[in-house]
Parts: C-alpha cells; structure tokens; sequence
C-alpha cells in the first residue's frame, strides 16, 4: 500500500490504531484516508450474532475504524478502500456483510486463492464508467477473503460483481469514494493497469 501511493506521487502516513480523540487531528494531516486489508469484523458491528464460523477479530482495530471512517465520512474526504476496507466502509455506513462466504451458501466460485497474489483468480464485470475506462470492463482480479458484502450500504452504488453476484467494487455517486474487494496493490501488472486506481486516489486528493 505504502510504495502504491508513493508510485503515485503521494506522501504515505500510516495511523496506528490509538485514542479516537485523536481522530480529528489525524486527518487534519491528510488529504485522503486509504483504508486496507486485514481481518474480520466483529459482527456486533452490523447487528448480527456470530455464525459458528473461522474467524479472526480485531476489535480495537474495528472500533477506531468505524470512528475513522465516519469522522472521514463527515468531511467528504477521498477514501480508497480495499478488501477489509470495502467491508469496513461498507459496515459504517450502515450496511452489513457475509460472515463467512461458504456457510451462507455461496461457494460457488473460490474467493480465497491458493496462489500467490500477483496473479488473477475470477474475473470481475466492471459496470462503472469510471472504474471500467480505467481497468477495462472485465478484469480478471485476485481474491483473498472469506466475507463480502451482504447489504449494501445505501450510501453507495455497485460498481462490480464477480459471476456469482459477490460484490468487488462500491463508489459513491458523487464523492471521491472506491472501494474494492480485491487487492490492486498485489496484481500483477499483466491484470491490469492497477497502478492507476492508486493514481486516480491521490489526483482526488489533491484537488482541494
Ligand atoms: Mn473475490
């Protein structure tokens, strides 16, 4: 993520996880929140018991982020989010997520590749205009997760669907926000352009 922006011309700040009063100031610093990959979300989150299903936790981590994400919400800041990401800001603003992939039934396709993550695993149809002209209509992207999204946060529209209906990209109508469910920093450049998602994600923010 790091050398992505840093390829884009931008100065990479990473936030560790730490008081929520500090929130503000953090992004007093920033010209755009890039919200990355990781673990689970706690279920509590989005209004759900847990399922008996694998999972791994960080909540000091989930709860700052929901703080963040909102306080950054609140601001119309630029937010490129991925994987987790996706998840996480899908989740603030009021959506929810399959806890587990395969136990709701959807193991149609596998979204957790064996293979390294430079390479492609399932294709992905690209209906946004925006996203499409950059990376082309039908990509093949890397998938490594286990949830997705369940309800979509009415905030924001689709962008991508894998050809089981999981969804792989949001955006907002009008606000510079992207979130994708697979991993642009990893691919190899033979899948795509990726490079420039982190390029469009830095022009954002520096329009002020
Ligand atoms: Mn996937």
């Amino acid at each position: 993520y790091v050398r992505a922006i840093e390829m884009a011309g931008g100065l990479p700040l990473l936030i560790p996880v730490c008081g929520e009063e500090l929130i503000e100031d953090y992004l007093d610093s920033i010209d755009g929140l890039l919200l990355t990959g990781g673990d689970d979300f706690l279920p509590e989150l989005f209004g759900e018991l847990p399922e008996p299903v694998e999972c791994e936790f960080e909540p000091e981590r989930d709860h700052f982020e929901m703080a963040l994400i909102r306080a950054a919400w609140e601001r119309k800041m630029p937010i490129l989010a991925i994987c987790r990401g996706i998840q996480g800001l899908n989740i603030a603003l009021d959506g929810s997520i399959y806890q587990d992939l395969a136990y709701a039934g959807l193991d149609r396709i596998e979204h957790r590749q064996r293979e390294d993550m430079k390479l492609g695993s399932h294709p992905i149809h690209i209906s946004d205009d925006h996203l499409s002209e950059l990376l082309g209509a039908d990509i093949v992207v890397n998938s490594s997760h286990h949830q997705a999204i369940k309800r979509l946060s009415p905030e924001f529209a689709t962008a991508a669907v894998a050809p089981d209906g999981i969804i792989e990209a949001i955006e907002h109508e009008s606000l510079p926000i992207y979130a994708v469910q697979f991993h642009p920093e990893a691919l190899s450049h033979k899948y795509g352009e990726m490079q420039d998602i982190f390029n469009v994600f830095i022009k954002m923010c520096e329009v002020k």
